[in-house]
């Protein structure tokens, strides 16, 4: 069967599932929602910052320092200057402009209105056509374990540089987080649920382990497909690699989509990782190759082409 209305839910991380967003971002005839990822959030400096999901805006709205996948290009650190004279730790690179969505954000949360409307709103007013919206407006935070005891993710992935061996991982909070109405709406709405090539472990699962999260996408199994975040076994970008070996994962496609299969159809690889495809069949599952590896908006819209045309049953 062909997806007649484009109904698309891309669930999505910072970096990696901002390139794709970015590709369906740019396709005409479908209507786009995007379900970020709020466990890498953090309070600095009285604020809350979100980096996946101001990734993901920065991206869209074309505002974003392409260089590095993040942040917004032209920004100064002036703030953060006078913040590091005055004796705060200013590890975690906040420019001028982040700042200013943070205190707005900060500003809305004040008025008591609900994060997944303000990210939304936000988005909006940056002139996204898309829907940014949250999985839950609960707090859900990453933690990692090392060997001196439990770090944020942050502490781990900015301050630490990912030096830190992992021995657990955790997701503070999620077990009774509570999925929102508008991401519930998305998922049952959705023609094509695809999950972005977002690291499983820190972009992924604190989405989809949300309870009422998991049960809607496991009903909804038949139109969900995943793209792999891994290239012959290394990431584009990132620690999902090395945090997949220890925790105990092998750092391959195959094993790495496994981690979707109770919600999960199809599994979405590079063409360059076609010898993996016998294990996909011999669990009976539907492994698809194309190039997945993206760097031009060209590479991203082809992409995004592809998966909204797969057919599935
Ligand atoms: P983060 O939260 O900013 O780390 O971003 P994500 O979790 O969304 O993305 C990180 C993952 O994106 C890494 O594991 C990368 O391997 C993957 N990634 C980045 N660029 C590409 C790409 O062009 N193709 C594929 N297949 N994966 C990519």
């Amino acid at each position: 069967m062909k997806i007649s209305c484009k109904n698309i839910v891309l669930i999505a991380g910072g970096v990696g599932g901002a390139k794709l967003a970015e590709g369906l971002h740019s396709l005409k005839d479908i209507k786009l929602t995007i379900i970020g990822n709020i466990a890498d959030d953090e309070e600095f400096h009285g604020l809350r910052v979100s980096p996946d999901i101001d990734t993901l805006t920065y991206t869209l709205s074309g505002m974003v320092n392409r260089k590095q996948g993040w942040g917004v290009k032209n920004d100064n650190y002036k703030a953060l200057s006078i913040l590091n004279k005055l004796g705060e730790e200013t590890w975690m690179s906040l420019g001028d402009f982040d700042f200013g969505l943070h205190i707005y954000r900060h500003l809305r949360l004040l008025k008591n209105d609900r994060p997944t409307i303000i990210a939304n709103d936000i988005a909006k007013k940056l002139g996204i056509t898309a829907d940014i919206i949250l999985p839950t407006d609960d707090k859900i935070r990453t933690e990692v374990k090392t060997k001196s005891g439990w770090i944020s993710f942050q502490e781990y992935f900015v301050k630490n540089r990912c030096s830190p061996k992992i021995v657990k991982l955790k997701y503070a909070g999620i077990n009774s987080a509570k999925i929102t109405k508008e991401a519930k709406k998305a998922l049952i709405d959705a023609t094509l649920i695809i999950i972005a090539p977002s690291n499983p472990l820190v972009s992924i699962k604190p989405i989809i382990e949300i309870p009422g999260f998991k049960s809607i996408i496991q009903k909804n199994k038949k139109k969900v497909i995943a793209v792999s975040p891994l290239i012959q076994g290394k990431a584009v970008k990132g620690p999902a690699t090395k945090m997949l070996k220890q925790l105990g994962f092998k750092a391959n496609s195959f094993s790495c989509m496994q981690i979707y299969k109770d919600i999960c159809k199809s599994f979405i690889l590079d063409k360059s990782d076609e010898g993996l495809e016998k294990q996909f069949s011999a669990l009976n599952q539907n492994s698809i190759f194309t190039d997945t590896f993206m760097t031009s908006l060209a590479d991203k819209k082809k992409l995004a082409k592809f998966l909204i045309n797969l057919p599935i049953d």
